[in-house]
């Protein structure tokens, strides 16, 4: 792919925007409002605001490898505590996908480097529904279910952070699971019950006084 495609394309990009509206540009440099924080996977197929037709200034991002929340990534709570404290989202989206590079890896017995520690985090998720997951005998599907768990997993790592207590109290903030299928463009709601999933942690994870 020849790069210099990609500034041909901003260029017709920035026309489109500014002949339905001059002062679009003017507008969005003034300051972002997200509405909703947005954690998914890095994979070049899963692209969060195009496949949720939302706009510049509407989707505060981060991806990374499988969509994990991990407690000492500093990079990921940081991308969280700014948009729930600063922001103020009023939604925390966590997503994943069928077909994860990342969850598969996190299933093979292979030592891939560097990326062990990161991918250990997928394997805690296996050992927390071992039960489930090997009853499942048709490996796509128990694939497809360790995508989901890894979700709602990173999706209740979310909810033991402070700021994110405090705003699901304080203002009503609501922390989600989906799901993204490649095969078929669908995006769906895992449907968490995640005031029951705070309920549940709260004994062990409460950080307010
Ligand atoms: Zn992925």
């Amino acid at each position: 792919m020849d790069l210099s495609k990609i500034f041909e394309n901003n260029e017709k990009w920035i026309q489109a925007k500014t002949a339905d509206d001059p002062a679009y540009f003017e507008n969005l440099n003034k300051g972002q409002k997200p509405n909703v924080l947005y954690i998914g996977c890095s994979d070049s197929r899963v692209t969060a605001e195009d496949l949720m037709g939302m706009q510049p200034g509407e989707l505060f991002v981060h991806r990374n490898v499988a969509n994990i929340v991990n407690a000492i990534d500093l990079n990921a709570q940081s991308v969280i505590n700014y948009a729930v404290k600063y922001l103020e989202v009023n939604h925390v989206v966590v997503c994943g996908h069928y077909s994860c590079g990342g969850v598969k890896a996190a299933m093979e017995s292979k030592d891939m480097g560097i990326l062990n520690p990161w991918l250990r985090n997928i394997r805690d998720v296996y050992r927390a529904h071992k039960d489930e997951l090997n009853a499942i005998t048709d490996e796509q599907k128990r694939y497809d279910r360790l995508v989901e768990l890894n979700v709602k997993e990173q999706a209740i790592n979310v909810l033991k952070m402070a700021a994110v207590q405090r705003a699901v109290r304080k203002r009503g903030m609501q922390v989600h699971g989906w799901v993204f299928d490649i095969k078929t463009g669908k995006l769906i709601d895992l449907k968490i019950d995640f005031q029951k999933a705070l309920a549940d942690i709260m004994e062990i994870y409460r950080l307010e006084d």
